[in-house]
C-alpha cells in the first residue's frame, strides 16, 4: 500500500486534516510511525507533518515550562531549563532514537513505552491541543485512541524544587532496554511529612497512570523505611500489570514494591 505524506506550514491546518481523515496519522519524530509503515501497518495511509516552529520551542513561563510537542528527547537533554528531565530523556532509547523521539509521540506511544509520559503525569502536566483547547494528561491518555484523533501542540509542566521530583526506569538490558516498570514521583514535604504526593507508573498497564493508592498511603507519612511501609504495600493495589516479553504480570507485582522503595528513599 502506498503512503502519502502531507506537510503543512501551520499546526491548525494539520489538525484540520487529521480530524477529517480517519486513515491519517500525525507524525512527530516518526520512530513508531515509520516502524509501523515498515511493518506493513494497514490502519493508515496518510502521514501528516507540521513545520510550525512553535512545535519545537521550549519556553519558561513563571514556575511553568511550556514544551512544544515536536521537541525531541535530544532537545530536552540540551535544555538547561529542563535539567530535571535529563535523566528521563536519557532513559528513552539510544542516541539515534532520542534525536527523533518527540514529547508528543511519547504521549501516544503504546506499552511498553511512555517513560517521559510517566514523568509528565507527576509534573502537573496540562496539554494544549491545536486550536487552543486544553486537557489534563490523564484525560488525554484515557481518550487517546478515540476518533477523531487530536493533535497535541504543547505540554505545560511545573518546574520542581530541588529533591521533590524522582524518576526510575527499571529494565533488564542497560542502558537502552525497554521498561519493565518506570516510576516517577513528586514528593513534597511539610513539617517532615509527605503532603500532596504524586506517583505515576508506565509499563504497568495499558497507558502510563497515576497510582492513587500509593499517593493516599504516602499522605502524612515520614519519608523513611517505616513511614513508606503502607505505600509499598499498596504498590500494585488496583493495578493489573501486563505480561509481555519483558516480564510476567506476577513478576511486575513482585518487584514493584522494591523499586518503589528505591525511588522514594534512594538506593
Ligand atoms: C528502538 C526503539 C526504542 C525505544 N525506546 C523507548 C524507550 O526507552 N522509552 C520510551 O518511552 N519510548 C521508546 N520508544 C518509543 C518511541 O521512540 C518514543 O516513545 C517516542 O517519544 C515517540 O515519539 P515519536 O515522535 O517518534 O512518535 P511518532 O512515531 O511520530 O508517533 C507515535 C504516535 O504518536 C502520535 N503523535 C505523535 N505526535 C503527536 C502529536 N503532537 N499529537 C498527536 N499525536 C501525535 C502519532 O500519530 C503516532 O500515533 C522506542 C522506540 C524504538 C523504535
Amino acid at each position: 500500500m502506498s503512503i502519502s505524506v502531507k506537510t503543512f506550514a501551520s499546526t491548525a491546518e494539520a489538525a484540520t486534516a487529521l480530524s477529517g481523515d480517519r486513515a491519517a496519522r500525525f507524525m512527530g519524530g516518526g520512530t513508531l510511525i515509520m516502524r509501523a509503515v515498515n511493518e506493513g501497518d494497514q490502519s493508515f495511509n496518510t502521514i501528516l507533518l507540521a513545520n510550525d516552529p512553535a512545535l519545537t520551542e521550549i519556553q519558561a513561563q513563571g514556575d511553568r515550562l511550556i514544551i512544544g510537542s515536536r521537541v525531541t528527547m535530544a532537545q530536552i537533554l540540551a535544555s538547561r531549563d529542563l535539567e530535571f528531565l535529563h535523566p528521563v530523556a536519557r532513559a528513552v532509547g539510544g542516541p539515534a532514537i532520542r534525536n527523533m523521539a518527540t514529547v508528543g509521540g511519547n504521549l501516544f506511544a503504546e506499552h511498553p513505552y511512555g517513560d517521559l509520559t510517566a514523568a509528565l503525569l507527576v509534573l502537573d502536566c496540562q496539554v494544549t491541543l491545536a486550536g487552543g483547547q486544553t486537557s489534563t494528561l490523564p484525560d488525554l491518555l484515557r481518550d487517546r485512541t478515540r476518533e477523531p484523533r487530536v493533535l497535541v501542540a504543547s505540554v505545560s509542566i511545573v518546574r520542581p524544587q530541588s529533591g521533590i521530583f524522582k524518576f526510575r526506569k527499571v529494565s533488564r538490558v542497560k542502558p537502552k532496554g525497554v521498561s519493565l516498570m518506570t516510576i516517577a514521583a513528586w514528593i513534597p514535604q511539610s513539617g517532615g511529612r509527605v503532603s500532596g504526593a504524586r506517583v505515576a507508573y508506565s509499563s504497568m498497564g495499558p497507558t502510563p497512570m497515576r497510582v492513587q493508592a500509593v499517593e493516599q498511603a504516602l499522605e502524612g507519612a515520614t519519608l523513611d523505611e517505616t513511614g513508606v511501609g503502607n505505600a509499598l504495600s499498596a504498590a500494585t493495589s488496583g493495578i493489573e500489570p501486563p505480561t509481555d516479553a519483558i516480564a510476567s504480570s506476577w513478576y511486575r507485582r513482585e518487584v514493584a514494591p522494591v523499586h518503589l522503595k528505591r525511588t522514594l528513599l534512594g538506593g
